[in-house]
């Protein structure tokens, strides 16, 4: 009987182990202020008693509970605030501001007016008065544009936490964990209690497809976005492009499929995680991605901007 017992708890340990609440990587967390701003999830940040984040914290609050029913899972995580002098030492890229989770279970958001809003409401200023109105609705005289970047595509990197939690590191293709990551951020906003994060993330993406102020692209594949994905990401604006173009079917495939659609899309991209299958052919993976989502899916997830 104590054998059995002791195999059975070396077996619950084992397993426990997979799925362990203690995925988040701590030493991520050095030199931070832990403080205690939600009881969800774990908060920490460069300075002690930041402002202007309850909004964040409220809206990541909700959105837990909308993927953990989704997702069917309990996760933790862990959100760093980090303020724009010390954000090298937190992101595994610039610019100061420009959200992004770690595959194990930390997110990077800015504090205060980050780079990347700045810069981007800088750009706006080119842009006439008249054609700014339905910015200003949404993000005040202002246009703080953090409201963006940190308070929307926070729901965002939480859902590639949702993601990185069952796959690791394991990544089929970039532009799937992208639509992925844009499907969470949808879905996510539809659900919170007010639809003010996404009015303000959809009207800023349409602005910016609509305005057409890219300038010249370097990179518009598919197969760039893969092979040169730390490159594009670099180079903020073509990244945004990207983004925007993921955004628009993200939209359409939750408009069309619901929530069920977050869980089927996360099983796939567990399923075809190269760790486990290694990488699959591109004509290979349009034949699987038809079999499992069916024509309309695939169909929407066509790239028509190779040129
Ligand atoms: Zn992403």
């Amino acid at each position: 009987m104590r054998t059995y017992l002791l195999i059975l708890t070396i077996l619950f340990c084992s397993c426990k182990q997979v799925d362990s609440d203690d995925w988040i990587d701590r030493t991520k967390h050095e030199g931070l202020n832990d403080i205690h701003y939600s009881e969800s999830f774990e908060t920490y940040c460069t300075e002690k008693n930041p402002d202007n984040i309850k909004n964040t914290v409220d809206n990541l609050e909700q959105a837990k509970e909308y993927f953990d029913k989704t997702f069917k899972e309990d996760l933790n995580f862990a959100v760093l605030f980090v303020d724009n002098a010390n954000w090298n030492k937190y992101a595994f890229s610039p610019p100061p501001g420009m959200p992004q989770a770690h595959f194990q279970g930390n997110m990077v958001l800015g504090l205060g007016r980050s780079v990347i809003a700045m810069g981007a409401e800088q750009g706006l200023k080119q842009v006439p008065d008249s054609k700014l109105g339905i910015l200003k609705q949404h993000f005040g005289e202002e246009l703080n544009l953090d409201l963006f970047y940190r308070d929307a595509l926070a729901l965002h990197e939480l859902g590639h936490l949702y993601q990185f939690y069952k796959t690791g590191k394991g990544t089929q293709r970039h532009w799937l964990n992208e639509v992925f990551g844009n499907l969470c951020q949808v879905a996510a906003a539809k659900n919170l209690s007010t639809q003010d994060v996404f009015n303000r993330m959809d009207v800023f993406q349409l602005f910016l497809i609509n305005s057409n102020q890219w300038g010249e692209l370097k990179f518009k594949s598919l197969n760039q976005f893969e092979e040169d994905y730390f490159e594009v990401l670099k180079q903020g604006r073509n990244y945004g492009w990207y983004q925007t173009k993921f955004y628009i079917q993200a939209k359409e495939l939750y408009s069309k499929f619901g929530d069920e659609f977050l869980n089927e899309f996360r099983d796939f991209l567990i399923d075809i995680n190269p760790d486990k299958v290694g990488i699959i052919e591109d004509k290979e993976l349009k034949e699987l991605m038809i079999n499992t989502f069916g024509n309309e899916v695939v169909k929407i997830l066509e790239w028509n901007h190779d040129s």
